[in-house]
């Protein structure tokens, strides 16, 4: 059970919910804001993130230019397996706990979490836990209010507010520290990242199809790597801005179309606010055609995932009508959102008897 707290401006479970369609019920948004406080910077961080960026700028020319085929086909591909390290990993897995895995799953999660680096599942799920229950706080690590370069990059730039560590003390990680391969990856970190975010993604394709070790270097570990953490950054900054908000639009987090279309499944950003809980990060249906879920899906077909949670299309429904700004789509005839006097309203002509 989470600790109850009268300021958090988001729900994490279904235990926090308040009112029936899965929100809180009280008026939130004065605790939204920042107290301005001036940043401290971090410039060991800021002057490896100029690196990391100006080297994977050269990556992407020679991306273009001098790699081999197979890296410029595969590189797509490692870009989508090193993302779902976190989004079905340290994300819908143990951040949110929306489905369980057996050990195998979870062995193959650790090491595609590592190999995007973003530091160990516990420090990853616990920012991510303090974020989702104190949004646009100075609690929450990458507070919108503070502006987009500091929900994207700049957090990462600076020391964390008082607030960010004294929450995240309070929050409950207990389930993860049952974890033993969670608090494997954690305590043995910096030894597992080196070899499996860098070291591997060099040697193998100079060894699997004789790529140069100037394109390995460049393209599969640091544009790879840099590539997907601009990604998943994106998810904080952009999707708590611009966008649309069907399901709650007293919360900043957005549907941003972006995010939506890359299909890796963090798009529906305004959905995951609500219903933080729900696997799929989406609804049912068309809208939650996303590689992370279809990778989910397959394991739950062969056992090693379990336990799925999803939200009814009622409950979507009622939070939509109630909370929604207006903008969740109808895709056509049929659709569950399709409102009932549209339907008595609409006219149909050639009707056949035995339909
Ligand atoms: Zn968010
Ligand atoms: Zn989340």
């Amino acid at each position: 059970m989470p600790p109850k707290s009268n300021d958090i401006t988001g729900v994490l479970y279904e235990s926090d919910a308040e009112t029936l369609d899965g929100g809180l019920a009280k008026d939130l948004g004065q605790l939204k804001t920042t107290d301005g406080s001036k940043l401290q910077l971090v410039w060991r961080n800021i002057v490896l993130f100029v690196i990391l960026h100006l080297s994977s700028l050269y990556g992407v020319w020679l991306l273009f230019t001098t790699a081999t085929w197979t890296t410029f086909l595969l590189f797509p591909v490692a870009l989508v397996v090193t993302a779902l390290g976190i989004s079905g990993g340290a994300h819908r897995l143990w951040a949110h706990r929306t489905f369980k895995a057996n050990v195998p799953l979870r062995l193959i999660f650790l090491f595609l979490n590592t190999l995007a680096f973003q530091d160990a599942v516990y420090i990853w799920a616990r920012d991510h836990r303090v974020h989702h229950k104190y949004t646009e706080t100075d609690a929450d690590p990458y507070n919108s209010r503070r502006g987009w370069f500091f929900s994207h990059i700049g957090w990462l730039c600076c020391r964390k507010h008082p607030d960010v560590v004294a929450k995240g003390k309070q929050i409950d990680l207990s389930d993860l520290e049952a974890d033993p391969l969670v608090m494997f990856q954690k305590k043995y970190y910096l030894w597992l990242m080196p070899p499996i975010c860098f070291l591997l993604p060099t040697v193998l394709p100079m060894y699997l199809w004789g790529e140069s070790l100037n394109c390995a270097w460049h393209v599969m570990a640091l544009l790879r790597w840099c590539t997907t953490l601009n990604l998943i950054w994106l998810v904080n900054s952009s999707a708590h801005m611009f966008g649309m908000r069907p399901y709650d639009k007293n919360i900043s987090p957005t549907d941003e179309s972006f995010l939506v279309g890359l299909r890796f499944g963090e798009g529906y950003h305004n959905y995951h606010h609500v219903f933080p809980w729900d696997y799929k990060s989406a609804e049912l249906g068309p809208y939650s055609k996303d590689v992370t879920t279809g990778f989910i899906d397959f394991f739950a077909r062969i056992g090693w995932a379990y336990d799925l949670k999803s939200v009814s299309c009622d409950l979507v429904r009622k939070r939509v009508q109630r909370t929604g700004d207006g903008s969740h789509p109808v895709w056509g005839w049929g659709d569950k959102d399709q409102q009932r006097e549209d339907i008595v309203g609409t006219t149909v002509t050639h009707q056949r008897k035995d339909d």
